[in-house]
């Protein structure tokens, strides 16, 4: 027993952590992921002759093209609050008008600011003609857990103090739906913002203020995914097809499966461009045409390597937690600092490829019918000794710095009594060492939304 360890055990263990306060001093995993701000501070860079890209005012990436008599934009950011400042800083640059917008996929993140830029103007919109495909089917089967999940993935309900960034986007906020008031209509209605172009095929030219690019069709982070190639300046458009992190081939906020394959095949394509630059979705430009053959190559080749290395070892019988340990990146991918696991993480693409494949069923028949969370944890409480044993146990397991173990005994005594307040701060305090640890930002996010949730139910804060 260990009666001096309760509730302050977290402040004995990692004095640096007030919850609500400053964290005094990073950990490892803390300051890695911090060094990644580099990535997307604030400006404005000059990719090519026409090209500019908007970087870390907005989530997203903006890009403009100046054209001989108007400009076109791939990506608009995520809200009229962070894309008015895109826009000013565009218009610095070129007072030209809009011809065109080109959405890569259908994330808000890439379209809920097309509204700073229009200004009167009556671009074409373009995309593919799935636009939106992802969020569909959640839609119309009333799913709505998705977007509570994908709070806790950003962090939203964290204090400003908590929150280090998304890993490949400063740690903003969504803003308030009334911000759009700058963007209404002559008649006070919303702009309609929509594509109104689409294309159904492989490529489409498309010439715009004299400016011919090329949309091609790709499928990746979302089915609707394509890429921009222009080729007067070599320059491509990716998307979120690549940014610098090991990619996020599954989101714990829940999507429908991402097709790995589909993805690192539409690298494939990228990389047949030959380009001199590729602009990223999110995080900084990648210039010269060695390092974007490097930093395209690498990244499909992680993906490749975590697609087939999953398959070789499902066909091996293996299941998803066994596949957790089997795949593991060549030291030649984890060399580059650039896939570090600061956005998507390895374990989960791995879980997510046997489930896409396969479905839930791990081949295991252990687990075709197990016992409910309740029985198996009155069967744990019993060999632990009872719920007091196991609850000491829990808080003896994160002293010694088993975090995950701790938690994982926390929710036996959850199952129990689902307002246990002693066994939600342990699990509270083990949540904050995994967050702490974690060089993953959607990881870290989600580990201290749920802490923090846990500490207000117990009645702490
Ligand atoms: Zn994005």
């Amino acid at each position: 027993m260990n009666p001096g360890i309760s509730k302050s055990v977290f402040s004995l263990l990692v004095p640096a952590l007030a919850f609500n306060g400053a964290l005094a001093q990073d950990t490892p995993a803390e300051s890695l992921l911090r060094s990644r701000n580099a990535e997307f501070t604030r400006e404005i860079v000059h990719v090519s002759d026409s090209v500019y890209t908007a970087v870390g005012y907005s989530p997203a990436n903006v890009s403009m093209i100046v054209g001989r008599d108007g400009t076109i934009l791939v990506d608009t950011g995520m809200t009229p609050q962070h894309s008015d400042a895109i826009a000013a800083a565009f218009r610095e640059i070129s007072n030209l008008p809009l011809a065109g917008i080109i959405y890569t996929h259908g994330h808000g993140d890439h379209t809920g600011g097309a509204q700073s830029f229009i200004q009167g103007a009556q671009p074409e919109i373009w995309a593919r003609d799935n636009f939106g495909s992802e969020d569909r089917p959640l839609a119309a089967a009333g799913l709505t857990v998705q977007q509570q999940r994908g709070t806790s993935q950003a962090g939203f309900a964290l204090p400003d103090t908590l929150r280090i960034n998304n890993g490949i986007a400063p740690p903003m906020r969504p803003g308030r739906p009334n911000a759009f008031a700058n963007a209404a209509g002559s008649d006070g209605s919303a702009l309609d913002t929509s594509p109104n172009r689409t294309f159904s095929g492989a490529r489409q030219t498309l010439t715009l203020a004299g400016i011919s690019l090329e949309l091609v069709a790709a499928p990746g982070e979302t089915d609707d995914h394509l890429y921009v190639w222009f080729p007067a300046e070599e320059v491509l458009f990716a998307g979120d097809n690549y940014y610098k992190s090991f990619p996020n081939l599954y989101a714990i906020r829940g999507t429908p499966y991402r097709d790995v394959l589909a993805w690192s095949q539409s690298l494939d394509a990228m990389l047949a461009e030959n380009a001199v630059a590729v602009v990223p979705g999110h995080t900084l430009p990648v210039i010269g045409r060695e390092n974007t053959r490097q930093a395209l190559q690498n990244f499909r080749d992680a993906i490749r390597f975590v697609h087939d290395k999953t398959v070789e070892g499902m066909n091996l019988g293996m299941t998803p937690d066994e596949l957790v340990d089997y795949v593991q990146l060549p030291d030649r991918l984890l060399a580059d600092q650039d896939l570090g696991e600061y956005y998507g993480r390895v374990a989960w693409a791995v879980r997510s490829i046997f489930n896409g494949y396969l479905g839930w069923y791990d081949g295991n028949p252990s687990n075709l019918s197990p016992l409910s969370p309740r029985e198996e944890a009155e069967k744990i409480a019993a060999l632990a000794g009872g719920q007091a044993a196991l609850l000491d146990s829990a808080r003896q397991s994160l002293a010694n710095g088993e975090a995950q173990w701790a938690a994982q005994l926390c929710d036996y005594l959850l199952a129990l009594d689902e307002n246990a307040a002693d066994a939600k701060l342990v699990k509270a305090d083990a949540l904050t060492v995994l967050a702490r640890d974690s060089v993953n930002a959607l990881g870290r996010n989600y580990y201290l939304t749920v802490a923090q949730q846990l500490r207000m139910e117990a009645g702490e804060i």
